[in-house]
């Protein structure tokens, strides 16, 4: 549920908005299949590191479809676009001076007879005093280390005491770039402050060399001469994978340059949605091997990191049975009723909490009280008393009048939100104010009462409100796309028919007099309290 909130459902949500803004977007991820936990975990099984990938990859691709993840390409990091590419990469940074190599003291474990890069050691981080970090990362203080940095070792495979050996290795010449990151940093004020200011402390720190390769196993074969046995590090290539990404969507289109017209383009912009652990790998490893590479690629225009998300008060564990995991989820409710609160709780500026009594507040009063019964009303009241055709409209009163001009200004605003500040949360807020007012509106004049001695005047606000409801079955899109859809249907709107920027034309009073509608059904169920207290039974939230 976390990674789903942090990167890949927020980014989903910010490019359904851009395509319905008219314009022209690129969504890519994939799975990140190198780097210690995979190979660690193989080895704990005694599986094959591919076939256990593949198995991961597939499992992963079917989720992100079934929560209606809009990529334009979901690729992987062991393919051969990816490898070629990441290869021709270094070999091309080692030509122009960026990388040298230097004889290094590594862990070494006698019993397991390897060394240990990465995670494949934990012991307690220099800096925080955190018991369990990793080697190449605390998760506590967040900050980027390095395996002989860790206070009392230990192999994460057998969990005996490491050895010191020397071992060859190849380095990226990172503080060469220090300037130039630095001027790109606080050059851009978009950035959020937390990952502007992490990676500008991190600068003043002083930046290191920092070694490419690993003696894993599993992995990209190092290129450079000399480098044989070891792999390039995993998060030096995870990150080329936006742009292989890009490479593969754009062969699998029939062009094998168009790759270019997005990652050489000034004036594109790329956007990244990412944990918030993930920080320097964006803000500070990825520009600068941007810049090694080539002075035209793109760096990026904005990050937009979230903080954590805890589960009733506790970290997410798998091994404690604590939490929600994306397949089970969908077993209990359709993506939306998660995809609605995942947004509603994203941690935009601090860590927030999974609660089910939240989760089925959220349901119950937020979609089915609030959103589903406003369209629910109106619809039915429609169908029935006037055949399901928008009415003509008489004169509009001040509260009709007041309706409709909070309506034309709702898309513009919602906008804002996501476009400039990327606060999600907020942005699906604003378009629930939207039927929380028609719910008001409704009730205020009372079409039930009006139809029996003035027709016209009850026809006038179902005009209303009917607009209300055709710009809810746009705004919504970005949020709950399933919804979004079966509304449009029932109403009958057509997206294609608004040409490229419908998000604009939302608040224009959409469906015309004589405009047909189709037979509403509910959208949204109640969750009854018996399901909650056994689903928080089976989850270990309480
Ligand atoms: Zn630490
Ligand atoms: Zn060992």
């Amino acid at each position: 549920m976390g990674t789903l909130i942090g990167s890949v459902l927020s980014a989903d949500v910010f490019a359904r908005y851009l395509r319905l803004k008219g314009h022209d977007v690129v969504f890519v991820s994939g799975s990140d299949e190198h780097g210690t936990p995979i190979e660690i975990e193989a080895i704990k099984r005694g599986v094959d590191f591919k076939a256990l990938t593949d198995q991961y990859h597939s499992l992963i691709t079917k989720l992100f479809d079934e929560f209606r993840i809009s990529f334009d390409n979901y690729t992987r990091t062991h393919n051969p676009i990816h490898i070629k590419f990441c290869q021709e990469f270094f070999m091309k940074l080692y030509e122009k001076g960026y990388i040298f190599t230097k004889e290094v003291r590594q862990l070494y474990c006698p019993k397991c007879q390897r060394f240990l890069p990465d995670r494949f050691v934990e012991g307690t981080c220099p800096y925080c005093g955190y018991e369990k970090a990793r080697g190449d990362q605390c998760d506590a203080c967040g900050r980027v280390l390095d395996p002989t940095d860790l206070i009392n070792p230990r192999c994460s495979i057998c969990g005996s005491e490491p050895v010191v050996k020397s071992s060859k290795h190849w380095f990226f010449d990172l503080p060469k770039f220090s300037d130039r990151l630095k001027k790109w940093l606080e050059s851009n004020p978009r950035l959020p402050a937390n990952a502007r200011h992490f990676s500008l402390k991190w600068l003043e720190e002083g930046l290191k060399p920092r070694a490419v390769t690993r003696d894993n196993k599993w992995g990209i074969p190092a290129p450079f001469p000399g480098a044989e046995d070891k792999t390039i590090y995993v998060w030096f290539e995870a990150v080329l994978g936006y742009v292989t990404a890009t490479i593969e969507w754009a062969a699998k289109k029939g062009d094998q340059e168009l790759w270019k017209d997005y990652w050489m383009d000034p004036e594109t912009r790329s956007v990244y949605f990412i944990g918030k652990d993930n920080i320097p790998f964006h803000t500070i490893i990825l520009p600068a091997l941007l810049m090694a590479y080539d002075e035209r690629l793109i760096l990026p225009w904005n990050v937009s990191s979230t903080e954590y998300l805890t589960f009733e008060g506790q970290k997410f564990s798998k091994s404690r049975g604590v939490g929600v995991w994306l397949d089970q989820a969908l077993e209990w409710f359709p993506p939306d009723y998660w995809r609605y609160y995942l947004i509603k709780i994203r941690p935009e500026k601090s860590d927030t909490n999974f609660s089910w009594t939240d989760f089925q507040q959220a349901v119950n009063n937020d979609l089915n009280n609030n959103l589903g019964n406003f369209i629910h009303r109106v619809l039915t009241f429609i169908y029935r008393y006037f055949d399901g055709i928008i009415p003509q409209p008489k004169d509009f009163d001040e509260k009709d009048e007041e309706m409709i001009h909070f309506l034309e200004e709702m898309p513009a605003g919602v906008g804002r939100l996501l476009e400039d500040e990327i606060t999600l949360k907020q942005a699906l807020e604003q378009v629930m104010t939207l039927s929380a007012r028609g719910n008001a509106y409704l009730n205020l004049k009372a079409p039930w009462h009006t139809i029996k001695k003035d027709k016209e005047l009850a026809g006038t606000t179902l005009y209303v409100s009917a607009q209300i409801v055709g710009c809810l079955s746009i705004l919504l899109e970005p949020f709950i796309p399933d919804t979004a859809k079966k509304l449009r249907e029932m109403i009958n709107l057509k997206l294609e028919e608004y040409g490229k920027n419908v998000w604009d034309q939302a608040g224009s009073q959409l469906l015309k007099p004589g405009h047909k509608i189709n037979k509403p059904t509910p959208l949204f169920e109640k969750i009854p309290d018996e399901k909650i207290k056994e689903l928080k039974r089976i989850t270990g939230g309480g």
